[in-house]
């Protein structure tokens, strides 16, 4: 599907800077790349983290993610190469594999586990994890798994294939929308030579971090394997990716909650407080239990 170009921007954004990441491990030793660390969590509001994994060394994910749990917050796990088996205290159960993607909304509490269903191979992909509003942090769970075929896709007029994963891009409406947080979520496949236009608000925190190639941004050069945190310039108007060779790269930005920020592990609050209670209710056995029943 060809959807109409965008109207060019007046005032592209800017790269802010450039970041590497940490590398890292999690789960039961899972090796990973910590591409947006806490440090980030203020300025990258409304998003809390992104992971990137991938290697082909089956040692550095064999043992996977063994339950544990999550509070005030939503995961979004996007598997560009492998098979993941979650399963959750909801009761969802989901394959998660090439090019699918897992939205879960952990709201006021999941114990979930996230296990390699391979003994060898490669296993590439993402996991962020985006911030609820005060509001909503209590809410039940909810969870969704999106095979490639379902996510909403597009191409544009110069060849970039376009992944709406959350929010909307050229008119195209993503798996998944939020009104608090207005998160888009884009994964873009350029051909050498293309470019790309999103529409950005000024205010919104965005970020591009390139998985394969390099692309430009605002005459910064953006290499693999790197993070570019855009510039909130009060009279930018949306941010232009030109790419001189292929390039695979995630555009994310979202709303600003400007909310206080609490978090110890896998629990995300507003206060410390809601911190001690969600860690006596994992402890007490009442975080998940409710979904069980
Ligand atoms: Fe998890």
């Amino acid at each position: 599907m060809s959807t109409t170009t965008t109207t060019p921007l007046q005032q592209p954004r800017r790269v802010e800077r450039l970041i590497a990441g940490m590398p890292t491990s999690d789960g039961a030793g899972v090796k990973l790349t910590r591409v947006l660390t806490q440090d980030l969590q203020r300025r990258l509001d409304p998003f809390l983290m992104l992971d990137a994994f991938g290697s082909d060394q089956p040692d550095d994910y064999i043992a996977g993610f063994p339950d544990h749990p999550h509070r005030g917050f939503e995961t979004v796990t996007y598997m560009i190469a492998g098979r993941m088996l979650h399963r959750d205290s909801a009761g969802n159960e989901g394959l998660l594999e090439n090019g699918g993607v897992q939205w879960m909304t952990a709201g006021r509490g999941v114990i979930h586990s996230e296990i390699p269903q391979q003994e060898h191979g490669v296993m590439e992909g993402f996991q962020l994890w985006l911030n609820l509003p005060g509001r909503d942090k209590m809410n039940p769970p909810w969870y969704r798994d999106f095979k490639n075929a379902d996510l909403p896709q597009f191409t544009t007029p110069e060849g970039v294939a376009v992944t709406v994963i959350a929010g909307v891009s050229h008119g195209v409406v993503g798996a998944v929308t939020r009104d608090g947080t207005q998160a888009l979520y884009l994964d873009l496949h350029f051909k050498a030579g293309s470019s790309f236009t999103q529409p950005l608000p000024a205010g919104h925190n965005a970020f591009v971090y390139v998985y394969r190639g390099e692309v430009t941004v605002g005459g910064q050069r953006v290499p693999v394997q790197r993070m570019a945190l855009l510039a909130n310039d009060q009279d930018s108007d949306g941010v232009f990716i030109e790419a001189g060779q292929e390039a695979k790269v995630l555009l994310i930005a979202g709303q600003p909650l400007n909310e206080p920020i609490a978090q110890y592990g896998p629990f995300v609050m507003n206060t410390k407080e809601e911190i001690y209670q969600a860690l006596a209710d994992f402890r007490d056995g009442k975080l998940g239990e409710e979904a069980q029943v």
